[in-house]
């Protein structure tokens, strides 16, 4: 059953409230959410919910309809976020686990382990015990492979994820991994999975081949009443009558189980497949079905592997791969999840919380438009989902809540497919010479038209959204929506807010799924954006003393900066002179008028980074011949 309590209730009822359950023999556990507080309660025992209804602190007790409970979505709504080492799974991220099948040397998984990491692999997988369908097969390297594999993680800083096939080994396995795998073959190796819940550790748990996914998750419900919350659900094919491929990926699994449940589902296209030439598409149906990731065998000599060679990717093919994944990522509102870097990377991306904790300080961030904005999903995606964040009224007060300290950073738009650039962001990075720009990010802008729930299409007589919302959603509004008024509105989530206040039926408004979750209003019709490449690229700004922590949780490959030159022929052409001699390729060039003097122009410009020495010397060039010059950041560019 799922309690919810009262928003002002005490930590002594809370206590007895827990108490009362676990005479009952409840196993019971807390859950915060954004708007409310549960108890999720699971037991054997019956009891009349109107026991507990009655109990001071509670606002409401709902029965948990599914057989599944602490895995079900009735009980926790948002989705749980797995973290691996430090290397987190589910929400807006898109993982990538690869290695090979099995371990068969440590020569070979550090070979492997280099190569999978520098192509944008975040955790390493590989067997040590290798359940084969022969007792004739190689059975694997047992500890000894732990060892090599736990060697080759931390020579790479990658967290490692194998394959547990006995309880007996549960216990000796914990120290060498981050993640415990439970098979295909072990789904319902239900003693085993009591013994790996018990240790609480992430577990990948793999859907057996002929399993439904209700048993999938009663296979997760029993990790979870074991002990763990931490796991990742993994579809990897089951079996059909088609032997075209090795198993039948069940690729509809993945949006159907979001639905069931609150867990990550990530997929295996190479067991799911068999075939190497198979596992690239598979991947990218995988990550465009709404999947977390991908976990896939790769092999630096596949025609010499132990086990699976012919499904084993040569790395160059996985890296190729990850450049795909990478361009479908804002496609589907992702974004690639990256190794952090040293310790003020752990701060920053493992968790906003610890930050907040270590510096006392605020670390709110700050964008423009109401809860729901685009935004603010461009927050989510470079932040936690957690992250906490500060609605601003227009451009200029983001800027002056980081300027002031009010928040840590700020995010802005700076570019938009359709719209081109935002002026307004530029001139005030201008004119606050204090703030830097340490991060970029795209999303894809996906506009709904939103109503009252209950409301349909014809019923609509006015659409409420911002100017530019309106704009591109043109043809809609023109055809299937010509009966109703555009009428132009502030901000496209403040839109929603607006209808949500006045509950009048025949009011729409176009804007974020997300804005429509927020207000709890329903989705009329999805994708109603006239182009549907329309893409918005945000700047992440800070003030200068935070960017160095920012920084060095990435690879910093972009810099922009802008200048104005003097008015003499060729003036700009030695500007550009400089940049050609020290390498720096421009990606955008624009200019400007520069405010308060009206004909004068300045130039602003995005390049590659290039290594810090030259760009030193660039740099005192720059300065010597523009008649003026700054840079306005250096960052990890989002677009390749
Ligand atoms: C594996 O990942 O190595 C493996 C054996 O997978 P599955 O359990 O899905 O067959
Ligand atoms: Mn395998």
């Amino acid at each position: 059953m799922i309690i919810i309590l009262k928003k002002q209730i005490s930590e002594a009822q809370k206590k007895a409230i827990k108490e009362f359950l676990k005479s009952h023999s409840f196993k019971v556990k807390e859950i915060v959410g954004q708007e409310e507080t549960v108890f999720g309660a699971v037991g054997i025992n019956r009891i009349d919910i109107r026991e507990v209804a009655i109990l001071e602190g509670v606002a409401n007790v709902i029965p948990i309809s599914k057989p599944y409970k602490l895995a079900s979505r009735e009980l926790k709504k948002s989705d749980t976020i797995v973290n691996v080492g430090k290397v987190k799974i589910g929400g807006q991220r898109i993982v990538a686990i690869a290695g090979p099948c099995a371990i068969e040397s440590r020569d070979q998984i550090m070979t492997i382990a280099a190569q999978v990491r520098a192509a944008g692999a975040v955790i390493l997988r590989g067997g040590a015990f290798k359940p084969r369908t022969s007792p004739y097969a190689f059975q694997g390297l047992g500890e000894e492979g732990l060892q090599y594999l736990r060697e080759a993680g931390e020579a790479f800083d990658m967290p490692v994820t194998t394959e547990v096939v006995s309880p007996r080994d549960v216990t000796m396995m914990l120290d060498y991994i981050d993640m415990y795998q439970i098979g295909a073959r072990n789904m319902q190796n239900f003693e085993l999975l009591k013994e790996v819940g018990k240790t609480g550790k992430p577990v990948l748990l793999k859907r057996g081949m002929a399993a439904t996914i209700e048993e999938w998750l009663m296979a997760a419900e029993y990790l979870m009443s074991s002990g763990t919350d931490q796991i990742v659900l993994c579809e990897r094919g089951i079996r059909t009558y088609e032997r075209a491929t090795r198993n039948t990926l069940d690729i509809s699994a993945i949006p159907i189980i979001q639905k069931m449940t609150h867990l990550p589902v990530i997929a295996d296209p190479s067991h799911a497949t068999g075939l190497r030439d198979m596992v690239a598409p598979m991947s990218l149906a995988i990550v465009a079905a709404g999947a977390s990731g991908i976990i896939v065998e790769v092999h630096n000599q596949p025609e010499k592997a132990f086990s699976d060679g012919p499904q084993s990717l040569y790395p160059e093919q996985f890296e190729k791969l990850m450049r795909d994944i990478q361009a479908l990522c804002p496609v589907v509102g992702k974004s690639l999840e990256r190794i952090p870097q040293g310790r003020p990377a752990v701060e920053i991306w493992g968790g906003v919380q610890s930050a907040l904790i270590s510096t006392a300080q605020t670390l709110k961030i700050a964008f423009q438009g109401e809860r729901g904005a685009y935004s603010e999903q461009a927050i989510k995606t470079v932040f936690d989902e957690d992250a906490d964040t500060l609605p601003c009224r227009s451009f200029s007060d983001v800027f002056d809540a980081v300027a002031r300290g009010e928040a840590r950073y700020g995010v802005v738009p700076v570019e938009n497919t359709l719209g081109g650039t935002i002026n307004e962001t530029l001139d005030l990075l201008h004119s606050h010479p204090d703030v830097t720009v340490v991060g970029e990010k795209q999303i894809r802008i996906r506009h709904n038209l939103i109503g009252l729930p209950g409301s349909s299409l014809d019923k609509v007589t006015k659409v409420f959204s911002h100017p530019q919302g309106l704009a591109q959603c043109a043809e809609f509004l023109t055809g299937e929506l010509a009966h109703a008024e555009a009428v132009p509105f502030f901000d496209t989530a403040g839109a929603v807010a607006h209808i949500a206040r006045l509950k009048n039926p025949s009011y729409a408004a176009i804007a974020s799924s997300v804005a429509a979750k927020y207000h709890e209003m329903e989705i009329l019709k999805d994708g109603i954006e006239t182009d549907s490449s329309n893409f918005t690229r945000f700047y992440v700004v800070c003030r200068e003393e935070h960017a160095p922590v920012f920084r060095s949780s990435m690879q910093i490959d972009r810099v922009a900066f802008v200048f104005s030159v003097s008015d003499r022929t060729g003036s700009l052409f030695e500007v550009l002179q400089i940049l050609s001699k020290y390498g720096l390729n421009m990606k955008k060039l624009e200019s400007r008028p520069i405010p308060g003097k009206p004909w004068e122009y300045s130039f602003f410009v995005e390049a590659e980074m290039i290594p810090k020495q030259q760009f030193t010397k660039a740099t005192q060039e720059l300065i010597a011949t523009c008649a003026s010059f700054r840079i306005l950041g250096t960052y990890h560019g989002d677009l390749r």
